[in-house]
């Protein structure tokens, strides 16, 4: 079949919720992937990052091939015996004290939210259905109508509602703001580290270390959402490292599995988690057999082959390299290992035709919100393949083709 009936086949009888390029792919390897015609690309978006390992990592097919011929799935209502050595060697890792497995980004957060509620009940002494959780403008946690709800983008929200009570959104980056925001029914600040939907938003050197000093004074419980940062993908293992901080609550997912399987968890360095009691939180499929297994072996490739340096390393390469483009139409380029944006002035007119342009060139990317471009590629991308990829993003973003493009 060729490329146009897929699409066909999408838009007949899929929703139409996504906009996506219209490539259609049917392979993967490390950073590459192929569509259905056989023609080339360089994945730069790394399915927002679920896939650091790169694509069909051989050692976590291995793994999944060989569980999912001996048990998939028990629920939590028996033990398995891949569970408590999959806790162990994330808790290892990540120095943390306990974990709740659970699938998707947004169970994490969901998760999170219940827990941090609880324990402000149980614990802090907050009055019955009063507890707050402080969040930012821009963030993205998730698409559950809870998490929408304290979204700030109107194409997450509207129409969606009612939503939950009990959230209160300050700005990104504002240690102040986040502190005159407490008060003393505050159980938790949720927030990323870097913001990475909204376009790769760092904040100041001093923001987190103030906002764990703030909670820590004030008892609200420090949730940091590292769905997309953690895992390697800025060129630490979690990116609070970068910050000499500790979150009281780590939210993890996406590359979690290399891409292979929803998986997330809650991590907790404290003793929050314990608030939760048996039979008030689950998931039919959380901490199954399966992911577990899956999940082992995404950390292990993680750990052992080096990614999280590697990141480190080429994503200041790549950076460098970006940063010499020339065009008067980029606004900002920034990043953090190979979490990266080019981010264009208004009068460019919009991102996506560089995306279409890159992806004629074999370099997959997706513009978010209109401005912005994310270079995320697996954290197994070596120094020459970054160098081909600027030459492609050079030839489509520079200076020459731009004003072409624009007269
Ligand atoms: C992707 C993402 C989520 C949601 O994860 P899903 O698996 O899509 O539910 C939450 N937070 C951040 C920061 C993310 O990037």
């Amino acid at each position: 079949m060729e490329q146009k009936a897929y699409i066909q086949l999408e838009d007949t009888y899929g929703a139409h919720n996504y906009k996506p390029l219209d490539v259609v792919l049917s392979r993967g390897k490390g950073v590459w992937v192929w569509d259905v015609e056989g023609k080339r690309y360089l994945d730069c978006l790394s399915a927002y990052s679920a896939v650091n390992q790169g694509h069909c990592h051989p050692r976590i097919a291995a793994a999944m091939a060989e569980q999912l011929e001996k048990l998939t799935l028990t629920s939590r209502a028996f033990r398995n015996d891949q569970l408590g050595p999959f806790y162990r060697e994330l808790c290892e890792l990540t120095r943390s004290h306990k974990v709740l497995p659970m699938n998707s980004g947004a169970e994490a957060v969901e998760t999170a939210i219940k827990t941090v509620r609880k324990w402000g009940y149980k614990v802090k002494g907050v009055p019955q259905d009063q507890a707050e959780i402080i969040v930012c403008a821009n963030n993205f946690h998730g698409r559950t109508i809870t998490i929408v709800g304290f979204s700030t983008d109107p194409n997450s929200r509207e129409g969606f509602g009612p939503f939950t009570p009990g959230f209160k959104i300050v700005p990104f980056g504002d240690a102040a703001a986040f502190e005159a925001a407490i008060t003393p029914n505050t159980v938790g600040f949720l927030v990323e580290p870097i913001q990475g939907e909204a376009g790769v938003i760092i904040p100041p050197d001093n923001f987190l270390p103030d906002v764990k000093a703030i909670c820590k004074k004030n008892n609200v419980v420090l949730i940091l959402d590292e769905i997309q940062t953690g895992l390697g993908r800025t060129g630490k293992l979690l990116a609070e490292e970068h910050y000499g901080i500790e979150a009281d609550l780590t939210l993890i997912g996406k590359a979690l599995s290399g891409g292979y399987y929803p998986v997330s968890a809650v991590l907790s360095n404290t003793e929050v988690m314990g608030v939760l009691q048996p039979g008030e939180h689950g998931s039919t499929f959380g901490g199954n057999p399966l992911a577990c297994a899956v999940a082992r072996a995404a950390l292990k490739v993680l750990t052992e082959e080096g990614l999280t340096e590697n990141a480190d390393r080429m994503g200041a390469y790549f950076l460098s390299g970006l940063k010499q483009i020339r065009n008067p139409l980029i606004r900002e380029v920034r990043g953090k290992g190979l979490l990266i944006a080019v981010e264009f002035l208004p009068e460019a007119g919009g991102a996506r035709q560089y995306c279409e342009a890159l992806q004629e060139r074999g370099v997959l990317c997706k513009e978010t919100h209109d401005h912005i471009i994310r270079f995320a590629p697996p954290l197994v991308i070596t120094s020459d393949v970054i160098d081909w990829a600027l030459e492609q993003i050079e030839a489509v973003i520079g200076q020459k083709q731009t004003y072409a493009g624009i007269q």
